[in-house]
């Protein structure tokens, strides 16, 4: 199969490494979180469909006027001029008449504010890089991520999306602290879980064949980070069976965010729990810094990103076929800046000097992106080799955070769908055409898209 995978890629149209590259089998994705993972027009569908969407109702900022009274978020301020921030009816009935006046329903925009609000919650400028995405899209998102039967749809369109790119596990970032009902009230997170439970154990749901686990996100910057950490070891804690780890996000720029910070209370909760695996961000930052190096001090077993390891020689040789993982998002990381173009990124380098890592999309949504875009870019822009392909799907498997048995049911299912694929290459020459392309790399690499022609499109 080398030599097969050697020639097929020196001869394939960008059309057809893109069509095996989706029908190959994949393992998982470990780095994903759920409302960064919507497309736009999947928040639309579920916003404004108040029969599947908990009977809720939204309106969406179309006017920036000047009336007192802005507010804050949990991100912190609200920035005065954002346009297309959402609120649920509930919201909307506590503003002024002035903030009111603001605000249209999603279901009275014109045709152009309805594109201008698919066009607000991605990163489809030129223009646009991690400000954008840092600080408006997810204001901007307001209410809608207070709603669990919109996280169980996004969700849902996610498992049916990774079925068709043949994705087995996914390993996503899932907060149900702070939903809202519709009239306003806090509903609690048992709650707010279970609905998001009834919706995985739906037939649409298993009928995807994708396996699900969950980890509770640290905003790591808040003023009470610490007291939010508690509450999350404790609820990890009681739903084992659904949350596998703890993730940290934010951008790291932000210093009151630092690793360090949480070595105390880590501390503390593990003397109080049995160990529950942390998955976090670090090195997502411009600068050399020590925070990888920090971030396993905390006790990480995976890294989210690892971009700066590279520029941290002890950390990086402490890595080298270590048990720490680097998970490695090369389309979250050129649209936000942290590199060029991928003549700048390190995941080549850690690849071959055997650090773990496994490719993942991150908030794929906001990218209009897919986990196959993540598979195409790195083939045609570092040259994989068939057995380097394999180990980044096995490496997807092997450091999932899911338990045993069901881990090894997994890479077994892999190994074994993988052996259905190699055989089926060799004897046959498959020609496979892609069935679902994201936008992403239709802007990226337009011959995937443009060569095939007569393809469905999602
Ligand atoms: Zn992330």
């Amino acid at each position: 199969m080398d030599e097969w995978f050697s020639a097929f890629k020196a001869q394939a149209t960008p059309a057809q490494l893109y069509g095996f590259l989706q029908h190959m089998p994949k393992g998982g994705d470990l780095h994903h979180h759920l409302t960064g993972s919507g497309f736009s027009h999947w928040w639309w569908d579920i916003a404004t469909d108040e029969a599947h969407n908990g009977g809720y109702r939204y309106y969406t900022r179309t006017l920036a006027k000047l009336c007192n009274g802005y507010g804050t978020n949990a991100y912190g301020p609200m920035p005065e001029h954002l346009l297309f921030h959402t609120v649920q009816q509930s919201t909307y009935n506590a503003l002024s008449d002035c903030k009111k006046s603001e605000y249209t329903a999603l279901s009275d925009l014109t045709a152009d504010q309805q594109s201008a609000f698919l066009d607000s919650i991605r990163l489809d400028k030129p223009y646009e890089g991690r400000n954008e995405f840092f600080e408006t899209h997810w204001q901007r998102l307001g209410d809608l991520t207070r709603n669990p039967h919109v996280q169980a749809y996004l969700l849902l369109k996610n498992m049916q999306a990774y079925q068709l790119e043949q994705v087995t596990y996914l390993e996503t970032q899932v907060n149900v602290k702070g939903m809202l009902y519709p009239d306003g009230s806090i509903m609690q997170a048992e709650q707010a879980l279970q609905t998001i439970e009834t919706m995985l154990a739906s037939q649409a749901a298993t009928d995807t064949g994708v396996t699900v686990r969950f980890q509770y996100a640290l905003l790591r910057f808040l003023p009470d980070a610490e007291q939010q950490l508690r509450w999350i070891y404790a609820f990890v804690d009681a739903h084992r069976d659904r949350y596998v780890g703890i993730n940290f996000v934010g951008r790291e720029d932000n210093d009151k965010g630092y690793p360090l910070r949480f070595l105390p209370v880590l501390r503390e909760l593990r003397q109080a729990y049995p160990a529950i695996a942390l998955s976090i961000h670090a090195g997502e930052v411009d600068e050399p810094n020590h925070h990888v190096r920090d971030t396993l001090l905390l006790g990480a077993k995976r890294i989210g990103h690892g971009l700066n390891t590279i520029s941290d020689p002890q950390t990086l040789l402490l890595m080298r076929h270590g048990p720490y993982l680097i998970e490695i998002n090369l389309i979250s990381n050129l649209l936000l800046e942290y590199v060029k173009d991928f003549t700048e990124h390190p995941f080549a380098e850690y690849l071959r000097t055997g650090i773990p890592v496994a490719l993942s999309t991150d908030d794929r949504g906001m990218w209009d992106s897919t986990l196959t875009d993540e598979f195409y870019l790195a083939v045609t822009r570092f040259n994989l080799s068939w057995q380097e392909l394999l180990a980044l799907h096995r490496n997807s498997l092997q450091y999932a955070f899911i338990a045993e048995p069901a881990k090894r049911a997994l890479i077994e299912h892999w190994q074994q769908q993988t052996a259905v694929f190699e055989q089926k290459q060799i004897t046959h020459n498959t020609v496979y055409h892609p069935s679902q392309t994201g936008q992403f790399i239709c802007r990226y690499a337009p011959k995937v898209c443009s060569l095939a022609t007569g393809d469905k499109y999602e």
